[in-house]
């Protein structure tokens, strides 16, 4: 991070070395960093990465997160993601695993730069189309006597294994065949006995790993008992060794000897995984040794459980990516979220899209399990619908589509001429999306908790005016006339059509003297005054806390009357949304079902008031042709209106 200051009285700025981010306050600056430490949190050299998935299932959200990790260090870097198929397995293989791996990678927009379906130097990048490429390394192995053929039948095996569990010992295998000569190892092989291929270790070397640290290794060939008396016969309590297999009986490599042939000539410098296989890396150190190849850095990134601290599973929600999809979860969101499982960043808030993770993401990694909340990802639903409407972004259209199609589905469309007079339903969902997208979560539950748009005629609860809290020091609460309300309602919506847009009615809203509206009643019924004022000694104190009571009554009541009180976008956006007509249409209902008996109408009157005056126009302006080039009328802004 580097300071900049450019003139006097600019405030002192902070460049990122690393991403080139200007900031206020220094981020931390990783180019301080001694190189060691530095090249943990940011390699200095492109890095090609693979996500290596063994198609047995379908991805969730645990493989996608490695998947995404490895995509970001190589995007981060400007090196190359690979994608290969570990299908050694091909017992445990789905047979449509392996294209639902390329839908829901292509859904995420995590595009792998070599492998299948695009190919690529290092190929073919399925393991199940290169047993040639394993079998020859494992030659070479046992050529250079880091691995033998083990010809000891699984009965002779089992055996053993039963022995030493019953004698409460360790297993392992005694090392019967890696006394075999070369020349009856080769025959028995050429005959077509059947053998796998182990490795020889003594001892796993350590190794380090960019979140943990030096992994010592206290695990050298297991020694039990080494009795002299049992060394020439068959020993099952004598010395054991690990010696894994590399090569199985079929001869079909195991995972171990696949992935490190693999990694090894597809040049894969890091290696980002869970830490389940963290287990598996000594292994693969000491088969790296035994082939005299520089092992990939290795990072081991904690596993994801639950709130009860149990390992993600189909049961406790590690659901496949359908389930996400399904619901309507944006790619952003759910890349969002993974990412946020296990890495640390000093950013300054949760919310990323892919493009600018590609441009920020460090190893920094934490340590222990990740416990996976729901909640964040809702959240951060929304962030991401706010930024596709705000944006204009592609997914705003889509979210448009959703909302239609839920809409379509109830089959209202119809009935909805009198709301939408004239405009095109998308436009009509799109406005209501700019208003409310801060709450978007799915179209499903955008469409039921903004149904009151959709609907011709509310069907709304007996109105009850808003709860005002009792404070000790003023303990009666604020009881405003329902006359009140209905003539503020009247007033703040004298607007025309051609003026009806949110930002009026908002500033209506606010210059209306709500403190006014009150005196008069309060006088003439001896009302309460509202909570607080009665006790406020400072009148404009008072008339401030009459009219912010009185504010807040009136929203209580306009949403009522707009929406049937259903939370949604703000009051004046409901009502540019509705339009002139439907909102004065609902607020006549409203006043109809909460007048007081013998009461007039006001928002009746101004109907029809307004058809009068419009009769009265049309009639002048079929009279005079050039009526329309007359001065606008601005009366009905009342104060807001420009002055002559
Ligand atoms: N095929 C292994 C898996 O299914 C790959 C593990 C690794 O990344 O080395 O996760």
């Amino acid at each position: 991070m580097r300071s900049l200051r450019s003139g006097i009285l600019a405030r002192r700025s902070w460049v990122c070395i690393q991403c080139r981010r200007i900031s206020s306050t220094p981020l931390f600056n990783y180019g301080r960093l001694p190189p060691r430490e530095r090249e943990a949190i940011i390699p200095s050299r492109p890095a090609r990465t693979r996500f290596a998935p063994s198609p047995t299932g379908y991805l969730h959200l645990g493989s996608l997160r490695t998947a995404l990790f490895n995509y970001l260090l190589a995007k981060r870097t400007g090196g190359q993601f690979l994608l290969r198929l570990e299908d050694t397995d091909q017992k445990r293989t789905i047979p449509d695993a392996e294209k639902r791996l390329y839908k829901d990678l292509d859904w995420a927009g995590l595009n792998w730069d070599e492998g299948p379906v695009v190919g690529g130097p290092y190929g073919p990048y399925r393991q199940s189309e290169r047993t040639h490429i394993y079998r020859k390394h494992a030659d070479y192995l046992i050529h250079e006597g880091h691995a033998y053929r083990c010809f000891c039948s699984a009965e002779r095996l089992h055996t053993h294994a039963n022995y030493r569990n019953e004698a409460g010992l360790p297993p392992g295998y005694d090392r019967k065949c890696a006394g075999l000569s070369r020349g009856e190892s080769e025959e028995r092989a050429a005959k077509g006995e059947s053998h796998v291929v182990r490795l020889k270790v003594d001892r796993y070397p350590d190794y380090e790993d960019i979140v943990y640290g030096t992994i010592k290794q206290d695990r050298p060939s297991r020694k039990s008992r080494n009795l002299e008396s049992f060394q020439d016969a068959y020993d099952p309590i004598g010395r054991v060794y690990d010696d894994p297999i590399l090569v199985k009986s079929d001869g079909h490599p195991t995972y171990h000897m696949a992935n490190v042939v693999d990694d090894h000539l597809m040049r894969i410098t890091h290696v980002v995984r869970g830490t389940e296989w963290m287990s598996s890396t000594p292994l693969h150190v000491a088969l790296y040794g035994a082939f005299g190849w520089k092992p990939p850095r290795f990072a081991h990134v904690p596993l994801l459980v639950d709130q009860n601290g149990q390992k993600l599973s189909k049961r406790n929600a590690d659901i496949d990516l359908s389930h996400f999809r399904d619901q309507g979860v944006f790619p952003a969101t759910l890349l969002n979220f993974a990412v946020l499982l296990g890495w640390s960043h000093y950013q300054k808030s949760d919310l990323f899209s892919l493009v600018q993770l590609e441009k920020c993401f460090t190893l920094k990694f934490t340590k222990g399990d990740t416990k996976v909340a729901f909640e964040k990802l809702w959240y951060l639903q929304k962030g991401h619908a706010q930024r596709f409407v705000v944006g204009n972004e592609p997914e705003f259209q889509g979210m448009i589509v959703a909302v239609l199609e839920l809409l379509k589905s109830t089959k209202t469309t119809k009935k909805l001429s009198p709301i939408l007079q004239g405009r095109p339903i998308s436009q009509y969902i799109a406005h209501l999306l700019k208003a409310d997208s801060s709450a978007y979560t799915t179209a499903f539950e955008f469409f039921t908790r903004n149904l009151s748009f959709f609907t011709p005629r509310l069907d709304r609860p007996k109105y009850k005016p808003a709860s005002t809290p009792t404070s000790t020091s003023s303990p009666r609460p604020m009881r405003i006339p329902i006359s009140c309300l209905h003539t503020a309602a009247a007033a703040i919506t004298l607007v025309p059509g051609e003026h009806w847009d949110a930002e009026i009615l908002k500033a209506n809203i606010a210059s209306y003297d709500g403190a006014s509206a009150i005196e008069a009643p309060l006088e003439g019924r001896n009302m309460h005054p509202p909570d607080g004022a009665e006790t406020e000694t400072d009148p404009a104190r008072a008339r401030r806390a009459a009219d912010k009571e009185f504010k807040k009554q009136l929203y209580h009541y306009l949403r009522w009357a707009l929406s049937a009180g259903a939370p949604g976008p703000s009051i004046p956006e409901t009502m540019g949304i509705l339009g002139r007509d439907v909102t004065l249409l609902r607020l006549d209902e409203a006043r109809k079902l909460t007048q007081e008996a013998g009461a007039r109408s006001p928002v009746a009157e101004r109907l029809v008031r307004d058809k009068q005056r419009e009769k009265a126009e049309a009639n002048k302006s079929n009279r005079n042709p050039s009526a329309a080039g007359e001065k606008k009328d601005t009366s009905w802004m009342g104060s807001l209106a420009p002055r002559k």
